[in-house]
């Protein structure tokens, strides 16, 4: 089986290309923005011509929340346009799609985990980009996932983790803020079970389970108890203060509560998911 793989050197990217050994039934193609510009839909045809995957992974996004707000159009690029290309090439070749969008196509007004069904009204750039991606697969491709997801870290490249990591060795003392929650998700788990969808879908051939799903770790967190734990588990001491998000403005206005509720991808994949806590102490850098 053939799975091509966008977007191969951001984060959930190289979380495929550590978790590709565990599964030598799967022939993957890791494609970086280098290799393959999904804004170039001659160079995606190119490529789906060459590979003719049975699956796509499409990993490759612009995912700078702020920098969106002053780069509307590179991130519309990306977000639609590429997603559009990548959809039009699964079409040709009979390609299941993976898509992955996120929790920010929500505007946080609920106060329960979201599900698949809530009406997404996205805050900023970012959201907008990546609700208009889902809607050009929609509108595309009948043969879709598209897995939304949340908070995402991993060992690799840019992510929240990391910052905290690298600003603890540089200050004393950090700020968080304790009013935005969510749910942070390993990348390396989101790998995972973007791979036991392909195998589900697999093994199921004629079942038509297409569709939203999505997925993150388990538990609910702010961004100040995630700062917390990331510090308690790498044993920095460092004088971490809570602050509202209103002393902290940010370019892009995010959504105050972003849980997803998880109960469809749980029924299709028969998936234990890791408390958040518990994956997180699994990340060795
Ligand atoms: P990263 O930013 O780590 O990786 C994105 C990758 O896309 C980069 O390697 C980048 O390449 C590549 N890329 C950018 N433009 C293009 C292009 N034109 N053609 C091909 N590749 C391109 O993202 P994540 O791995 O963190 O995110 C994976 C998915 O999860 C995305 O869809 C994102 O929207 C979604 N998501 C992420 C969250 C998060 O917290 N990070 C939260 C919720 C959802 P290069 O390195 O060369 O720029």
């Amino acid at each position: 089986m053939v799975v091509l793989v966008t977007g191969s050197s951001g984060q959930l990217g190289q979380s495929l290309q550590h978790i590709a050994p565990n599964y030598p039934g799967i022939q993957f193609i890791f494609c970086s923005s280098s290799d393959l510009d999904i804004t170039n839909s001659s160079q995606c045809q190119t490529v789906f011509k060459k590979h003719q995957p049975q699956y796509c992974i499409n990993a490759a996004a612009y995912t700078a929340v702020d920098k969106a707000e002053t780069e509307p159009d590179k991130a519309h690029a990306i977000n639609v346009t590429g997603v559009k290309n990548i959809a039009e090439g699964c079409k040709i070749y009979n390609t299941v799609l993976l898509h992955i969008s996120t929790d920010f196509v929500f505007d946080g007004t609920k106060s329960t985990p979201y599900n698949e069904s809530d009406l997404p009204n996205p805050t900023g750039v970012y959201g907008k980009t990546k609700l208009e991606g889902e809607l050009a697969v929609k509108q595309t491709w009948d043969k879709y996932y598209i897995v939304r997801t949340s908070w995402v870290y991993s060992p690799f490249g840019h992510n929240f983790m990391k910052t905290m990591l690298r600003l603890a060795s540089e200050r004393d003392s950090i700020s968080v803020v304790n009013d935005q929650i969510g749910t942070p998700t390993h990348a390396v788990d989101l790998a995972n079970a973007l791979v036991q969808i392909i195998l589900t879908d697999n093994r199921q051939p004629t079942t038509n389970n297409f569709g939203i799903y999505h997925f993150s770790n388990e538990g609910q967190c702010s961004w100040y108890d995630f700062a917390k734990k990331i510090f308690e588990i790498n044993k920095i001491n460092i004088n971490l203060q809570s602050i509202p998000t209103s002393s902290f403005p940010t370019p892009a206005k995010r959504p105050s509560y972003s849980v997803l509720e998880k109960s469809k991808i749980k029924a299709f994949l028969e998936l234990e998911i890791k408390d958040w806590e518990e994956s997180l102490k699994t990340v060795t850098l």
